[in-house]
């Protein structure tokens, strides 16, 4: 087993505003009855806040040392743990919890545009997961994409291992499977590493898995620095060794991409498999809910929707199964409940991480200067507040970046075309400050120093 320090169900782990529980939902979705399970919880167990994740996950925060294992216990119950048998022991049990990192899109099992069902898909490979006897070798963080091709997905942000469906020009729908990286969407993208058909893609994942254990020595823990050492080719040679068919990746992948996706579309109603009915989609302000809140939308979700939510990438939510003729009074609603419900807010693409009022590491109170920057550009820009350092609140550079250096005080960085933050703008920069020189910098013609 790998000892781990990453939150989890059966692992509350201590941060500034107490103990933190990462709950690590199938896909991203969860039932009224779970999300009532949940924010009852964090009331009784910690306080109230939520965090949803960059991983379309959720977090209790500032949970009571004494109230550890009644969390998880009312967690369990409401069925949010790994489906394993009943009677397995709590290291079984924080191993299956860990290894469930699949990233799919909110709009799995719902999009017509998808070319296959990435939640029936994904149903197994969880099983696997959840079962396979090494999984608790692998790091918590290690992670895995299914991409459906839904019109809604998250594509710039890397995994361990990726899949995605593409259609052969027979018009055979196939998975594509990529190592350290995202589906290729733009041409200078690193194609796809091999296909296989669908119902192949479990024991795929599983030999590439077993494959990445066999090489990878105990200091490297992910698949970007084992392929950093070894390359891609001596990887997928061992993972033969686990599959019963061939390992090969058709020609035509070489130039096959992956359709983008308008973040625009993560806000308002999608239609549905049936057309009678949509999901409809709007994000927590800088990802952060509480417990009421989290209750009025399991309110809704059964009332107005079919009683599933699918928490996303972007920290907020897609209620499912709403009639048409709902959908704008479901999207006023969730606008009354406090969450951005349009692109055009000046917060929909600003993420800020935990910041001071709950992790030690941070320089600054980033939400609260997040808002104080929202309230001045008073349009969207896509902007990343880090507490520090770490920049853990997005697992790629946003646009700009700016990083705490003191309270209320950032470094201000744009993303180059290389990979990281890029070179600083401009250093020790107050809100004013920041928000004069982010405006400026989006306007057309302005070239920053
Ligand atoms: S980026 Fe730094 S300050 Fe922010 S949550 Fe992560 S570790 Fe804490």
């Amino acid at each position: 087993m790998r000892p781990s320090a990453c939150p989890g169900l059966v692992r509350v782990v201590a941060a500034a505003d107490g103990g933190l529980c990462r709950i690590k939902l199938p896909g991203g979705r969860l039932d009224a009855h779970q999300a009532r399970a949940i924010a009852a919880a964090a009331r009784a167990c910690g306080s109230g806040a939520i965090d949803a994740t960059n991983r379309a996950n959720l977090q209790l925060r500032g949970i009571r040392d004494d109230a550890a294992d009644a969390l998880t216990r009312a967690l369990l119950d409401a069925g949010l743990g790994p489906r394993i048998d009943a009677d397995a022991d709590a290291a079984a049990l924080a191993a299956s919890d860990d290894a469930r990192n699949l990233m799919l899109s909110p709009l799995a099992g719902h999009d017509p545009a998808a070319l296959v069902d990435s939640r029936a898909l994904s149903m197994p490979l969880l099983d696997m997961l959840a079962r396979e006897p090494r999984r608790g070798e692998l790091s918590p963080k290690f992670s895995i994409q299914l991409d459906g091709g839904e019109s809604v997905a998250a594509l710039d942000h890397p995994h361990d291992i990726w899949l995605a469906a593409w259609r052969r020009d027979d018009g055979a729908v196939r998975i594509a499977a990529g190592l350290a990286g995202c589906p290729p969407v733009a041409h200078g993208d690193r194609p796809a590493s091999v296909d296989v058909s669908p119902d192949q893609s479990v024991a795929l994942v599983r030999a590439l898995l077993l494959a990445f254990l066999d090489l990878a020595p105990a200091d490297v823990t992910r698949m970007r620095a084992l392929l950093a050492t070894c390359g891609e080719r001596p990887l997928l040679e061992r993972a033969q060794h686990y599959l019963s068919f061939p390992l090969a990746a058709d020609p035509a992948l070489a130039g096959w991409r992956r359709m983008r996706a308008d973040p625009a579309l993560r806000f308002g109603a999608h239609l549905s498999h049936d057309a009678a009915r949509c999901s409809v989609g709007a994000q927590f302000v800088l990802g952060r809910l509480d417990a009421t809140q989290l209750e009025r939308l399991a309110a809704l979700a059964d009332t107005n929707g079919d009683g599933t939510l699918s928490m996303t990438p972007w920290q907020g939510v897609f209620m499912h199964g709403v009639s048409r003729e709902r959908a704008p009074a479901t999207l006023a609603a969730l606008a009354s409940l406090g969450l951005v419900c349009a692109p055009s807010d000046p917060l929909a693409t600003l993420v800020a991480c935990t910041g001071s009022a709950g992790c030690a590491k941070a320089h600054a109170d980033t939400k609260q200067d997040a808002l104080a920057l929202a309230a001045r550009i008073g349009r969207p820009l896509d902007v990343h507040l880090s507490g520090c350092e770490r920049h853990c609140a997005l697992p790629h550079p946003a646009t700009h970046t700016l990083v705490a250096v003191a309270p209320a005080h950032y470094d201000l960085y744009r993303r180059a075309a290389a990979a990281g933050l890029g070179a600083p703008l401009a250093r020790h920069l107050t809100i004013d400050q920041a928000a004069a020189r982010l405006t400026g910098a989006a306007q057309p013609g302005h070239t920053d120093a």
